[in-house]
């Protein structure tokens, strides 16, 4: 075998620990900034005003206005204060949405981003921006929008319940999954995809028995964390465009989306794709890496169907044409009839 891959590093730090957000102040003062405004969604306000507190005259306001798909008004909002209250950087604690909502911000006016993540999503390792016009969520890359610190601190993911902790822990692995059989794929990418997947299929059972387990909490994020270097590092195929698809057009829920449609994609991928499911079934120490996850997140008491997630029966074909309409990478070519026939074995909750 011969190999070939490019393989760029992505420019940020990472500080990671139990307690690690009480070194913020210190990476503040290291970057050099001096007015900072937090961003928050309004679950996590008494979090971000903690941090306000913590950095005292360094920051200049809290916004804790983050949405899921950050809205453009919320995003446009938040570069008004930005604007209005002369931030030099935004830190943003919280999920998805909230580093979401600084990504925005910094696109917009090329503003810094810290990030304190507080569920598995994998946003703060990605250049990638998002922003929901009118219910149509466009994405793009910007290396302005890369978080230049990111603070893991497991601490703060213990007031995740059970179930956001799986399926958001769900959710990372599908970025380690699709960056194992990207098009893009490197051996030191792959390395983290097989890490961060076995990370968190070993963590999660011990999260979901004892949320406030911090050796587990460690490991989970710890996965997260290789998990979101891979979604930052590679190309993701057809399981991130089904959940795109099912996100935008039908409102699903993210995280849990991504946990029922994950076993399905990789079941139908694994023909095509033998390094990976290689690679997974070391990983996972099985023999069917699609089986195993399916199973993980039944046993886990995830939703094991999109019907349980609120789809209509009806809604597959429209689904599975926008998919087929839209051009994604995947190691093996999949038809409008294969997409729809996926989509109703995830919509009954059957792998097949
Ligand atoms: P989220 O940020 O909306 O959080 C989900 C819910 O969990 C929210 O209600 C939030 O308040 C709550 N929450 C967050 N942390 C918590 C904690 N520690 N304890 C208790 N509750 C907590 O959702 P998410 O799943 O983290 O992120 C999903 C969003 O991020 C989507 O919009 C997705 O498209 C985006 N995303 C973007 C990228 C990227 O690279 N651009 C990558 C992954 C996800």
């Amino acid at each position: 075998m011969t190999r070939s891959f490019t393989y760029a590093a992505l420019p940020m730090r990472v500080v990671f620990g139990a307690d690690s957000l009480s070194s913020l102040p210190t990476e503040i003062s290291a970057l050099g900034f001096e007015r900072v405004l937090v961003l928050c969604g309004p679950r996590q306000e008494a979090l971000g005003k903690q941090i306000v507190a913590t950095l005292g005259d360094r920051a200049v306001g809290i916004l804790p206005e983050a949405v899921m798909h950050v809205p453009a008004a919320v995003a446009a909002r938040a570069v008004d204060v930005a604007s209005q209250l002369g931030a030099d950087s935004c830190l943003a604690v919280g999920g998805g949405s909230s580093i979401g909502l600084g990504k925005a911000v910094a696109k917009e006016l090329g503003l810094p981003v810290v990030a304190v993540p507080t569920t598995y999503a994998g946003s703060e390792m990605t250049p990638v921006w998002g922003l929901t016009t009118n219910g149509v969520k466009r994405t793009g890359r910007d290396s302005r929008v890369l978080p230049v610190s990111v603070i893991y601190d497991p601490s703060l993911t213990v007031s995740m319940p059970a179930s956001l902790s799986v399926t958001s822990g769900f959710n990372a692995i599908a970025h380690a999954v699709e960056g194992l059989y990207a098009p893009d794929a490197s051996p030191i990418v792959s390395l983290m995809a097989v890490e961060g997947a076995t990370s968190l299929a070993t963590a999660l059972p011990g999260v979901a028995s004892d949320i406030s387990d911090l050796s587990a909490r460690s490991t989970a994020l710890y996965g997260a964390w290789l998990c979101g270097a891979v979604l930052g590092a590679t190309t993701m195929s057809l399981h991130h465009k089904l959940c795109h698809a099912l996100g935008g057009t039908l409102n699903l829920p993210h995280a849990e989306t991504h946990t029922v449609v994950l076993p399905h994609v990789l079941a139908f991928n694994a023909p095509a794709a033998p390094a990976a499911v290689a690679a997974l079934s070391r990983a996972f120490d099985c023999s069917d890496p699609a089986r195993y996850l399916f199973d993980l997140a039944d046993s886990l008491g995830a939703p094991g169907s999109l019907a349980e997630l609120g789809m209509a029966f009806a809604d597959i074909d429209r689904v599975a044409d926008a998919v087929a309409e839209s051009s994604y990478a995947n190691p093996r070519p999949a038809s409008r009839n294969e997409i729809a026939a996926l989509l109703r074995a995830a919509w009954e909750g059957a792998l097949n």
